[in-house]
């Protein structure tokens, strides 16, 4: 049996025909750029997530950066963010001009707030909190932190659409939520795309203005903006996937329960879920000291595993300005070098979900 990591198109199957008769109507419809769809997208995905407002960009990354522009972070400011993300959140931060400060994870992926404090200086202004692998990181100790230093809160929300900390969704914790719709994630479009979400109608309205070239009125420009817009055809395709988001993610955490319940090899150490909270497992991702046997082991059976992420950004070469050696972040490379995700994906059937266990526990 041959095992892919990922399979987008049982995730297109699964809706096919509502997918394929929202693409046509938008493309009959001769409106493509800031239309209805993305009225209806934003209005509904707002509602989903429990949030006052929602402004469709055009990716991840995009939302990231566009958020810290607003909250007016830049030259000479500092973001505490972990060591162990995706290298676009720190990217966010500068691409901005900003400096990022590295905090350790803890078992969980997350960033380990017992580690924050220490890091915060006279220049931080934010922190940027990503929910990594789906897991909402530890919110209350966060937003306390936030309150007794002044310091913003920018969630990276682009791994975690519909995960939860004590019953409310991530994304409407901070100042203002990121979220990515690359086709991999969660909520996946079928092409690049991204949103700020937030309370505050200030950064709502001025998100709109920016994303448009700073234009409110057509040819009226009233400050520098970007060209980052949702599409019509991706945020019709998004409002019909996100009627099944929930159970998109139930199904995930189908897999994962069983994958818990099955795997058991002495030397992989199954992810664990902080209490409390409720993952939408967009990775499930173990630890082992022998992953490159494991891989190997994995590849002969035809099962493809990957791993998030190889390098991390501190010791990546876009970043050697920063002068990081290796070892300054200890947690975060052996992190690195022993983490190992699973195929999970909407659509896997049963037969494929105890093949990767049989496989695992043949190691
Ligand atoms: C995917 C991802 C991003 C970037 O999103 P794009 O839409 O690809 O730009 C940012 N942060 C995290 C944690 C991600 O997983």
């Amino acid at each position: 049996m041959e095992i892919h990591c990922n399979r987008l198109d049982r995730g297109f199957e699964l809706y096919k025909e509502e997918f394929e008769r929202k693409a046509l109507e938008v493309l009959a419809s001769g409106w493509y750029v800031l239309g209805n769809e993305l009225n209806s997208f934003e209005q509904e995905y707002a509602e989903y997530l429990g949030v006052g407002y929602c402004v469709g960009v055009a990716s991840g990354l995009d939302a990231l950066k566009i958020a810290i522009h607003l909250l007016g972070i830049g030259s000479g400011d500092e973001v505490i963010v972990q060591g162990n993300t995706y290298i676009a959140t720190v990217m966010g931060i500068t691409e901005n001009g900003a400096r990022p400060v590295f905090v350790e994870p803890d078992k969980f992926f997350n960033i380990d707030v017992q580690k924050i404090e220490e890091k915060i200086t006279e220049n931080t202004k934010a922190i940027m909190v990503v929910h990594l692998y789906g897991q909402a990181a530890d919110m209350h100790p966060i937003m306390d932190l936030s309150k007794k230093y002044n310091l913003r809160v920018i969630e990276d929300c682009a791994q975690a659409h519909g995960a939860e900390y004590c019953g409310k969704k991530v994304g409407t914790f901070g100042d203002i939520g990121c979220f990515s719709f690359y086709p991999t994630k969660n909520l996946g479009a079928f092409g690049d795309g991204g949103a700020i979400v937030t309370n505050c109608k200030e950064f709502s309205d001025r998100a709109k203005v920016y994303r448009n070239y700073g234009s409110e009125k057509k040819y009226y420009n009233s400050i520098i903006g970007v060209n980052s817009r949702l599409d019509e055809i991706q945020a019709g395709l998004l409002r019909v996937k996100l009627k099944y988001l929930d159970t998109l993610n139930w199904e995930r955490k189908k897999i994962a329960a069983t994958y818990l319940k099955n795997i058991s090899q002495k030397d992989v150490q199954l992810p664990m879920e902080h209490l409390g909270c409720k993952s939408v497992w967009h990775q499930f991702v173990v630890k082992t000291k022998k992953r490159e046997k494991l891989i190997k082991h994995l590849d002969v059976l035809g099962i493809h595993s990957m791993v998030h992420y190889p390098i991390p950004p501190h010791l990546s070469e876009a970043y050697r300005y920063l002068n990081k050696a290796i070892g300054s972040l200890p947690i975060t490379e052996a992190y690195s070098e022993e983490v190992l995700s699973l195929p999970i994906y909407n659509g896997m059937t049963d037969a494929e979900i105890k093949y990767v266990i049989d496989g695992i526990n043949s190691f």
